[in-house]
């Protein structure tokens, strides 16, 4: 079989287009790690789940989720045999690469107002300038009120950019090696160029009228932005890609297209034997660190709550159910670029259109910082998704030593659990739009469904 392509018939072609409708129409609504927990709450509760409150008792069937400060969520479908005996788990990320707006952003240069931001997770700079960008985001004030931002995404909305130098003059510029074309301080996002009116001799009229209008759409001071999350993303919908409409394009396919096939999989998950786990992570881009990342001990009390009300508490049931369990950790892979086939080897390659990619290993420098999966689990995952004729590839980040990556799978194996890194292929990883294969979307859905099901 050269590609899963030739496989489908019209009924499943039929099938595999609509899928990625739902997934695109996710991408759109869920380009922050906030919208992405919002989102899948959403969805989470038309399937009957609900958050874990006041619970006394659970039985098989059950399905429950904890959201975790808005940015992280872990939802649980309860199992025929108790939590200890193991949990099959889906993981995957909802933060992707983005512009961060400073906490003291807003300046004043000859009639125009720049926003300062700090980019967040690994880009190519240059990418992220002389592009529509919408802000998105929170802004919390002292009186504890909280003001949902998202500007930039309606047709008629404003957007801001952060400029790049015209050609003309970019002879300096252009002899500059990729990293410092555009350097990190200069990533300023124009925001406004009318002053306020006002009679007295005013400093910085224009970021004055800003605020103004702040003020009045917003409700906030200029202090505000201390407490305040706003991140700088590309506007615009998820579009197919391909005349044949077999690909998308979208921003934040890492990891949102793992994070919703994983959820999608959860989601109609019935009474499974083992209790059937989907963990949205954040903070994965920087190093999954923190309250809402996977380092967090979000996960783990989690799955205490749900021991304590299940029976007898025993805290060596916690570690049990955490040694006991199986995971995908599921994270985008690098599709070969026909463009740069030469950062590859070619056996190892993820390639468009050949389902699900797995990853034994990542990491860089000799495997550095990787979940190595054991064989024998391995050999399982083979031996299920074979019984089930779902497409899938082993594959590999790269050539040797030509660069790496990580994902949340040595986090969770840290627990003692069997986690392999599995994911979907995408071009253009981490730049504002990135690309992947239609049917490899699906056939990891399928994965996922099958992986909860029949792994033990
Ligand atoms: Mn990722
Ligand atoms: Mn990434």
């Amino acid at each position: 079989m050269k590609t899963v392509w030739e496989k489908y018939d019209a009924k499943t072609m039929k099938k595999v287009m609509a899928f990625s409708e739902d997934y695109k129409d996710f991408l759109d609504h869920a380009k922050t790690e906030r919208e992405a927990v919002s989102k899948s709450i959403a969805l989470a509760e038309k399937a009957g789940f609900r958050e874990f409150k006041d619970v006394r008792k659970i039985k098989a069937g059950d399905k429950f989720y904890f959201n975790n400060r808005g940015k992280s969520l872990a939802l649980f479908v309860i199992g025929k045999q108790p939590i200890e005996e193991g949990m099959n788990i889906l993981g995957a990320h909802i933060d992707s690469p983005r512009i961060d707006v400073k906490q003291n952003p807003l300046y004043e240069d000859n009639g125009l107002v720049l926003m300062d931001t700090h980019y967040y997770g690994g880009i190519k700079k240059y990418q992220w300038t002389a592009r529509p960008l919408a802000i998105h985001g929170v802004v919390c004030k002292k009186d504890g009120s909280k003001v949902e931002v998202c500007i930039g995404e309606k047709d008629d909305d404003p957007i801001v950019e952060i400029s790049d130098l015209l050609i003309h003059l970019a002879k300096d510029q252009m002899s500059k090696p990729g990293s410092n074309v555009v350097e990190g301080e200069d990533l300023n996002a124009l925001a406004g160029s009318i002053p306020a009116k006002s009679k007295k001799d005013e400093k910085d009229p224009v970021k004055k009228n800003l605020l103004d209008i702040l003020k009045k759409d917003y409700g906030m001071e200029e202090a505000d932005f201390i407490s305040a999350e706003l991140e700088l993303v590309p506007c615009g919908k998820a579009r197919d890609l391909g005349l044949d409409r077999s690909m998308v394009m979208g921003y934040g396919h890492d990891d949102r297209i793992c994070a919703y096939t994983s959820l999608a999989a959860l989601l109609e998950s019935e009474k499974p034997e083992r209790t059937s786990v989907c963990i949205l992570t954040d903070k994965e881009e920087i190093g999954s660190i923190g309250s809402t990342g996977a380092q967090s001990a979000f996960f783990e009390n989690s799955v205490a709550e749900l021991i304590n009300v299940q029976g007898e508490y025993n805290d060596l049931k916690i570690r049990h159910a955490l040694q006991n369990s199986r995971m995908l950790s599921s994270d985008v892979s690098a599709a070969y670029d026909p463009n740069y086939p030469q950062v590859n080897e070619a056996k190892s390659a993820a390639y468009f259109g050949k389902g699900i990619s797995f990853n034994k290993y990542t990491g860089s420098r000799g495997k550095s910082g990787s979940n190595d999966a054991p064989a024998e689990f391995i050999a399982k995952i083979r031996d299920i998704m074979d019984k089930n004729d779902v497409v899938f590839q082993f594959t590999e980040l790269g050539r040797v030593d030509q660069g790496g990556g990580g994902t949340i799978a040595y986090v969770l194996a840290n627990k003692n659990m069997d986690v392999v890194d599995a994911g979907i292929a995408v071009q253009n990883m981490h730049a504002p739009y990135e690309t992947a294969s239609k049917a490899d979307i699906y056939e990891a859905y399928r994965a996922y469904k099958v992986f909860l099901k029949e792994m033990d």
